[in-house]
């Protein structure tokens, strides 16, 4: 038997599908671990495939005995389509995942049967189900299992080679309690963790794979989370000397738990960024920069407190921080969500077409601007966020380098200036250096020049 996996992703052809503003230009991959944790629970007879279209192509001819896609709201109605292209092809379809989880009646329509939930809890019977020729359309898992019995991913059936990290989760589910985030639905508010010696467990399994890479702790909200489980993790990480990513809020803002995240290989923390850009968040942002981690600002726009000043705020804001990296969204009310219900509630939904619900389209009238100023605002913003930080990197690689090129100027200048001292024996007299270096003369003009100059001065 063969299940093929499948994560649908329009980020390969729609420029709005991601808005990172890196620098460089450079697409941010990581790994989700919805496939793999489903592969893990696959019975070992079944042979599994995970195909992932943010880095690779759908094929639907692809042979196989069973399809199980999860999706997001904005892959939705690209995940109807290829459901149907493989049931036209006599293939059973599983669906699942967030939106399959936040609308389980709609996507029913296009497969054999959803699961609603974590698979942890459902698939070993959704697997017996289809073997004995019996889905049913919805399975509703019980509950939220406990992690430690969650298995390990199959990261070996990632094509690691095409992620910039690895991906690993230490918990599920957030305390914040946002009210458009659908994590809140699906994890019902809680948080979970998973035991720190599975953790590292899970490290060592993707440092087998490729040990360079830098991990990705995507959980919804890794530092500043639960503070007893965080330091007994971030002491076992300090122990593994690994470089890790994590995604934050301002919690962050503890200068004794920064120093320990920065101590513990943190290098990169993404921040969820209200908009509000207070001076103390700047203050937070430059703390943690000075301690050698990178701060990834994500800032959504469109909350109720934002009217059309907010877009020259961030702007302002991302200036001053120094920060490399940005990623802009639009607040996006997720269907079944608290959000979607009171903006439905004032009749503020413009549309269920999900395809536009990708962080980057207004789809809801806002409370303090108009559609348009969200619309045309987020845009300007994206445009000159991209300019600044592509200028900004490119003045910063200069100033690298010449930075660089004086320090090496200075280093040759002394080591050539000390041996040819001790070749010589004129210890202060001028000399023609140019002479003796010959055809490095050009690599080292700079050097010359600065031999001379002080040559020069004992002189
Ligand atoms: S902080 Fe992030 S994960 Fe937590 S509730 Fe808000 S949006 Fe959801």
């Amino acid at each position: 038997m063969k299940l093929l996996l499948l994560e649908p992703n329009n980020a390969r052809e729609d420029p709005f599908a991601q808005c990172w503003f890196t620098a460089d230009k450079k697409r941010f991959t990581a790994p989700l671990l919805a496939l793999p944790v489903i592969a893990a629970l696959t019975p070992n007879d079944y042979e599994v495939e995970i195909r992932d279209e943010k880095i690779e192509a759908i094929n639907f001819n692809e042979p196989c005995n069973l399809v199980a896609m999860s999706y997001k709201t904005k892959d939705a109605l690209r995940t109807y389509q290829y459901a149907e292209e493989f049931r036209k092809r006599g293939i059973p379809v599983i669906l699942g995942g967030m939106h399959a989880s936040l609308l389980p009646e709609e996507a029913a329509q296009y497969a054999n049967a959803v699961v609603v939930g974590e698979a942890e809890g459902i698939w070993p019977e959704v697997i017996r189900d289809f073997e004995t020729g019996r889905l049913r359309k919805i399975y509703l898992a019980p509950k939220l299992v406990p992690l430690e019995a969650a298995p390990i991913p199959r990261f070996d059936l990632l094509k690691n080679g095409c992620y910039c990290v690895h991906s690993i989760q230490t918990s599920r589910g957030c305390l914040v309690g946002c009210e458009f985030c659908p994590v809140q639905e699906m994890f019902q508010g809680k948080t979970r963790h998973k035991p720190v010696g599975r953790v590292l467990e899970e490290i060592e399994a993707v440092q087998r794979i490729d040990r360079k890479k830098d991990i990705f702790f995507i959980d919804e909200m890794f530092a500043g989370g639960n503070r007893s489980y965080q330091k007994e993790l971030l002491k076992e990480l300090r122990r593994h000397r690994i470089n890790f990513y994590c995604i934050s809020d301002f919690k962050v803002m503890d200068p004794r738990y920064i120093w320990d995240l920065a101590r513990s290989g943190c290098k990169k923390i993404s921040i969820n960024m209200p908009g509000t850009c207070l001076p103390q968040e700047l203050k937070a942002v430059r703390a943690i920069q000075k301690l050698g981690i990178d701060v990834w600002g994500y800032f959504m726009l469109g909350f109720s407190f934002h009217d059309v000043s907010v877009f020259d705020k961030i702007e302002e804001f991302v200036a001053k921080s120094g920060m490399k990296n940005v990623t802009l969204t639009v607040m996006t009310p997720f269907a079944n969500t608290l959000m979607a219900r009171k903006i439905s509630e004032r009749n503020g939904i413009l549309t269920t077409d999900w395809n536009l619900y990708d962080q980057c389209h207004v789809v809801f009238q806002p409370e303090r601007m108009s559609v348009e100023d969200l619309k045309s605002g987020f845009l300007g913003l994206w445009k000159d966020l991209e300019d600044f930080l592509r200028i900004r990197d490119s003045q910063m690689k200069d100033d690298r380098r010449e930075r660089s090129m004086r320090r090496m100027a200075g280093v040759v200048s002394l080591g050539i200036e000390k041996a040819f001292d001790l070749l010589t024996g004129k210890k202060d007299q001028p000399v023609d250096l140019e002479a003796i270096i010959g055809k490095k003369k050009a690599e080292v003009s700079v050097t010359i020049d600065n031999v001379m100059e002080r040559k020069r001065k004992v002189a």
